[in-house]
């Protein structure tokens, strides 16, 4: 990581304030927002408050902070929704990751189907 990584972060702004988001849990380490294009009724990026780049990086650098972008993602689900939920991380281009500052996707609120691919 290097600082310009997280002078252009989109959530590195969003957790900073300077950009909008429809924020709807938080903890010391962790704030979860409303996605901008919602797949599911319920659709909340959760991500950590530090820049990591993916999934990848945080577990190595981080692991008791991965638990905790869980854990606030298992409360979402079951605050949003009836705690029954997917929750995804694409981590890297190919699997369709698209901001590089690791977030899970938390989907819920209806009965998901599966076609990943
Ligand atoms: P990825 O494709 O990296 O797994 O997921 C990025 C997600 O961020 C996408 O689902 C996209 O809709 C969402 N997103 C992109 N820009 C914004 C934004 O400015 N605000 C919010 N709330 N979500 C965003
Ligand atoms: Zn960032």
């Amino acid at each position: 990581m290097t600082s310009d990584d997280v002078n252009d972060c989109l959530f590195c702004k969003i957790v900073a304030g300077d950009l909008p988001a429809d924020v709807v849990d938080t903890s010391d380490r962790v704030v979860a927002f409303r996605d901008i294009d919602p797949k599911a009724p319920v659709h909340v990026l959760v991500v950590p408050k530090e820049h990591h780049g993916d999934v990848s990086v945080l577990a190595a650098a981080d692991p008791q902070l991965l638990a905790e972008v869980v854990e606030v993602a298992d409360r979402v689900a079951h605050d949003l929704a009836d705690g029954q939920y997917r929750f995804i991380f694409n981590s890297g281009p190919r699997a369709g990751q698209s901001v590089f500052h690791v977030h899970g996707h938390v989907i819920a609120g209806t009965q998901l189907g599966w076609t990943p691919a």
